[in-house]
């Protein structure tokens, strides 16, 4: 165990945060519950920089919890195009919808309140009521989790229960009682820009000399990394019937499951006959069948590879227009829903 308290280890955070801590981001410039738990949400899973414009179309679209929970969520994931992880979008509309309805429309303020809303983890409450209110809350996000591993010696993946069980102690020892906020802004901005995963820079550190992964050159191995195996591989087929005006079918994905809600190419299995899937789907043959570049994406827990046909067909399908879980659109104006990242690629590809 290191030699410093957890009262040396927050006031030497805080002094380091009011020297070189970021104090001007959008969401920091008016506090607010609901925009600190935007950006919070906006955050996970993605870099400041990129999220930054995200959040100000997003707060310019809807500027308040009433705004985004009328809105119909296809307004929603279209904005949230591009960021990925669209559960966050849905969850964000759903607990604003929550909101509305069982807490008069304001942001609750009562943890337990928080962390029952949709999306919203323990340390993503702390987050949202330390930086927006003040209150004292642990906070244990990725780049916290690295900086109290490190400096503390925590052995241990900290996705298993028991590794994740000290690290939140730690955390909880160490959030003052006072100016939990900008000491919690603190431990992510240190995690984010000096204490990184692959380049930590310690001699900019201010509990450099209390360290332990410092003092036992061991940055790399801490935190432990997930026990290594192999991420396993997927392979199915995308569809692009294309009518003679050149408009294609897009279908919208089933509510769970990935992508879940976005508009999409039509899919089906690896081995299956494209021709099969236009005759039943579309009652017609296609009179053309083109193979196209292929596109790999990669979640978190698997590899998709996605085989591309184009189906061109010879005249206009009227019976889907009925359909309410499809629609015809041109590629172009397709770009403007919510659509997964390789679907745009693909769809992309297409016009160039
Ligand atoms: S000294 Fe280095 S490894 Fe230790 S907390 Fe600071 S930046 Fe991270």
């Amino acid at each position: 165990m290191t030699d410093l308290t957890p009262e040396s280890f927050a006031s030497a955070v805080l002094d380091w945060y009011a020297a070189f801590g970021r104090k001007d981001l959008p969401w920091q410039r008016e506090p607010t519950p609901y925009r600190v738990w935007v950006s919070e949400i906006m955050l996970q899973q993605t870099q400041v920089a990129v999220v930054i414009p995200y959040f100000e179309r997003f707060m310019e679209r809807f500027p308040d919890i009433g705004a985004l929970a009328n809105a119909p969520v296809d307004a929603v994931l279209a904005l949230w195009s591009g960021l990925g992880y669209y559960a966050r979008a849905r969850n964000l509309h759903k607990a604003a919808q929550h909101i509305r309805d069982r807490h008069q429309g304001r942001f609750p303020t009562d943890i337990d309140q928080v962390v029952d809303l949709p999306g919203i983890g323990r340390s993503t409450a702390g987050a949202i009521l330390s930086l927006s209110l003040g209150q004292r809350h642990p906070i244990l996000d990725g780049n916290v989790k690295r900086v109290l591993a490190r400096c503390y010696g925590i052995e241990g993946w900290p996705g298993r229960s028991q590794v994740l069980g000290a690290l939140w102690t730690l955390a909880e020892r160490c959030t003052p009682d006072n100016d939990a906020g900008p000491y919690n802004q603190g431990m992510m901005d240190l995690g984010a820009t000096l204490c990184t995963r692959a380049r930590p820079e310690c001699e900019r550190c201010p509990v450099a000399r209390h360290c332990i992964a410092k003092a036992q050159n061991r940055q790399r191995q801490l935190p432990a990394p997930r026990p290594a195996k192999d991420i396993p591989k997927r392979t199915t087929q995308m569809l692009i019937a294309m009518n003679p005006a050149g408009e294609i079918l897009l279908e919208r994905r089933p509510p769970t499951g990935i992508w879940g809600g976005l508009w999409s190419l039509p899919e089906i299995p690896e081995n299956a006959d494209p021709n099969d899937w236009s005759l039943t789907r579309l009652g017609r043959r296609p009179v053309q069948l083109e193979i196209r570049p292929s596109c790999r994406h990669t979640f978190s827990h698997y590899r998709l590879d996605i085989q591309v046909r184009l189906i061109r067909l010879a005249e206009p399908i009227d019976r889907i227009a009925e359909d309410d879980g499809a629609c015809w659109t041109t590629p172009s104006e397709a770009q403007r829903l919510g659509l997964p990242a390789p679907i745009k690629r693909i769809l992309n590809e297409l016009s160039a």
